[in-house]
């Protein structure tokens, strides 16, 4: 029996040490407490046994080593894990290594500097009588309106790079004022006398029920948007101030369990060299406005709070995710050069994303943005894209339970034309499956779908819901005079239902035209193809569209069956298929035959071994993440593009994906040998190796 004597118990740091002895030996560990018994070479699954100070552990130790496994780890046990008596660990100097998501790019070395960002605890507390609920009441709306001073003045400070991001700061203040905070909390109140802390900590946890079911992870990370706020007011009832920014004074890279946008708002780009934390994920707020400051960040690495200690030092990839803690200086001189070659890299790439995408043999071709929301398009523009190519509006639907009315659909839009003007902006009506929504089921008349990517989803949705369709196209409309907008209709899947779209769109120029309100009646009106029966049908399309925009996201997960967010079938989603080079292709020809506009949207348009694909197939309109931009203009501005569909003439004929791939990449070295060859892609993905 194994008896945790250290003042701290099986923390993190402890549980990393067992890990690491389980690692020299060949014999197989497992910890028992009580009845449960556990994989001990699992950081998590130690910790799951929750052993704190006075338990005891049983250990079983099968293997060749059994024995001297056993003493080791009894030994470890003894000396308390390195810990002192105060319960602190001296200050380990072992070099360590980290994996979590890359989330903004860069590589930086510097030391470790601990934001303390541990929830507010709350203690549940019964009021006794009348007069105490009105007082917990004040003092919950107190402490909003405290909340709301609080984002406002970070509004009015934020800097310049994420002005851009003002929004989300808006978002928080929306849903400080939203039903399921504010309302339910006061409801919760009165209706359970409990303290406000407790109260708010409830309609969280619903939020967070209702937020569970989202697959979508972009929409599913808004809970971090929500843990923000709360927290805030939580701190705010309490009277603890948490760790302020602001008050680092040298160069450190910020250690914390999670960090919301305001925290951004507040970082002095000359002090903080570079961001860690346990939690979040791609799309936090946070992660893309670091990304706005050109601070490499790393999210989701779980542990990094407990394992990392004040002043170790780190290296941060923000490129692969890889956090290095203590180095030794093999490896530094190592990053020291990868970085040298990263930001020499990153200003080449910098110095064209401005420049015209003009291939070496002078075609020109268009290189636009994907967006999700207002606050990406100041990033897309100054990342050289020549448009928004896809204004994906889904977000203004996805952040609060109840439709957005016309006004707030209409602010949005008319900004984002303003702003993009004279260059086109391509706003795709809503695409949203019901169950994405945070609107209750009862609102939109729908019920919980098995199968959402096959039901009742985007322009089905909106042929359903007439209201809310038509709400969006006056917004799309009233806003059009703005700038240089086109209308785009996702998942049309035949004929039939694009001219319903249409009659749609008809019928509310007319409403418009009553009431003598202005819009741009030439408005282009396009499809988004992205269903094998579309592609099948293009020719007939073509004849009633006026653009085409192909969405290979789409389209490969229905043309080979495979659901884009399932991990399980994630190897079998293949951009390169035949397949769906064909269908590419055969919707390119039918738009030239008919002279309309096709472009390609999807996210392969980032991809730099695609793109080659593409413009083979005849595509010289693209639309990508903004990331991406800079460096696909780098790789076009070297093509000779009349070689590359040369060369690439048979590549329809080849029969399997893993041909497609081998074959474009040595087509790829030969032509861009400075990119392919130096090895500095990662293929298939944006990062640098
Ligand atoms: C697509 O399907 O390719 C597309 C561009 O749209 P989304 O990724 O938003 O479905
Ligand atoms: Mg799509």
């Amino acid at each position: 029996m194994l008896k945790v004597i250290n003042e701290l118990g099986i923390h993190a740091h402890a549980a990393g040490q067992i890990v690491e002895l389980a690692g020299k030996y060949r014999a197989k560990l497992f910890l028992q407490k009580d009845s449960r018994e556990v994989d001990g070479s699992s950081i998590l699954s130690i910790l799951s046994l929750a052993c704190p100070k006075g338990s005891e552990i049983k250990a079983r130790i099968v293997g060749v080593d059994a024995k001297e496994f056993m003493d080791d780890l009894e030994r470890l046990f003894k000396s308390k894990f390195g810990e002192t008596e105060q319960g602190q660990y001296r200050p380990r100097k072992k070099i360590m290594k980290m994996k979590g998501f890359p989330v903004s790019p860069g590589i930086t070395i510097g030391k470790a500097h601990h934001l303390d960002r541990s929830r507010t605890t709350v203690f549940y507390r019964k009021l006794i009588n009348k007069k105490e609920v009105e007082r917990e009441i004040d003092r919950f709306k107190h402490a909003v309106d405290m909340a709301k001073e609080q984002i406002q003045k970070f509004k009015s400070n934020i800097p310049e790079q994420v002005k851009g991001y003002a929004f989300v700061l808006d978002t928080h203040l929306m849903i400080l004022d939203d039903s399921l905070i504010f309302d339910s909390t006061i409801q919760r109140i009165q209706r359970e006398k409990v303290n406000a802390g407790w109260a708010l900590k409830k309609s969280v946890n619903t939020i967070h029920q209702l937020f569970k079911k989202v697959e979508d992870e972009y929409i599913g990370r808004r809970m971090d948007d929500v843990d923000s706020v709360s927290e805030r007011v939580l701190s705010n009832l309490t009277g603890v101030d948490p760790d302020s920014l602001t008050e680092i004074k040298k160069e450190v890279i910020i250690v914390a369990h999670v960090l919301s946008p305001c925290d951004i708002v507040e970082i002095n780009v000359n002090h903080v060299m570079g961001i860690l934390t346990d939690v979040g994920g791609r799309t936090s707020h946070m992660a893309i406005m670091s990304e706005a400051l050109e601070i490499p960040v790393v999210v989701g690495l779980e542990s990094a709070t407990d394992i990392i200690v004040d002043g170790d030092l780190l290296i941060v990839d923000g490129n692969t995710g890889d956090i290095i803690i203590n180095p030794d200086p093999d490896t530094i001189i190592t990053y020291e050069d990868k970085k040298k070659r990263y930001y020499r890299y990153k200003s080449a790439i910098d110095r064209v994303r401005h420049l015209p995408a003009e291939t070496s043999d002078g075609y020109k071709i268009t290189i636009k943005a994907n967006i999700e929301f207002l606050g990406e398009t100041k990033a897309a523009i100054e990342n050289g894209a020549e448009g928004v190519g896809l204004y994906r509006t889904e977000y203004l639907y996805m952040i609060k339970n109840n439709f957005p009315d016309e006004q707030t659909l209409f602010d949005d839009y008319s900004q984002i034309a303003k702003m993009v003007a004279p260059n086109p902006v391509t706003i795709r009506t809503l695409d949203i499956a019901s169950d994405k929504m945070m609107i209750s089921d009862s609102e939109i008349g729908a019920s919980k779908e098995n199968n959402p990517a096959l039901g009742l989803q985007s322009i089905r949705f909106c042929l359903n819901e007439r209201n809310v369709f038509k709400t969006q196209l006056r917004a799309i409309l009233r806003a059009s005079v703005y700038g240089n907008f086109r209308l785009m209709f996702p998942m049309i899947s035949g004929l039939g239902q694009f001219l319903e779209a249409k009659r749609v769109l008809k019928s509310v120029m007319r409403s418009l035209d009553r009431e003598g309100i202005e819009y741009n009646r030439e408005i282009p009106i396009g499809i988004l193809i992205e269903i094998p029966s579309a592609t099948s049908i293009a020719d007939i399309l073509a004849r009633h569209a006026d653009f085409f925009s192909i969405g290979t996201n789409d389209l490969i997960q229905y043309a080979l069956a495979i659901d884009r967010d399932n991990e399980h079938v994630a190897h079998l989603y293949e951009p390169f298929h035949p397949a769906v080079l064909r269908m590419i292709h055969q919707v390119v020809e039918a738009g030239n035959n008919e002279g309309i506009d096709v472009s390609l949207c999807g996210e392969i348009a980032g991809d730099p071994l695609a793109i080659l694909i593409l413009l083979s197939l005849g595509l010289e309109e693209f639309s990508m993440n903004i990331g991406s931009i800079p460096l696909i203009k780098k790789m076009i501005r070297m093509l000779p593009l009349r070689e590359v569909r040369d060369q690439f003439k048979g590549i329809l004929q080849l029969p399997t994906s893993e041909n497609v791939e081998s074959f474009v990449l040595k087509k790829a070295q030969s032509l861009l040998p400075d990119i392919f060859k130096e090895g500095v892609f990662r293929y298939r993905t944006t990062g640098i190796e």
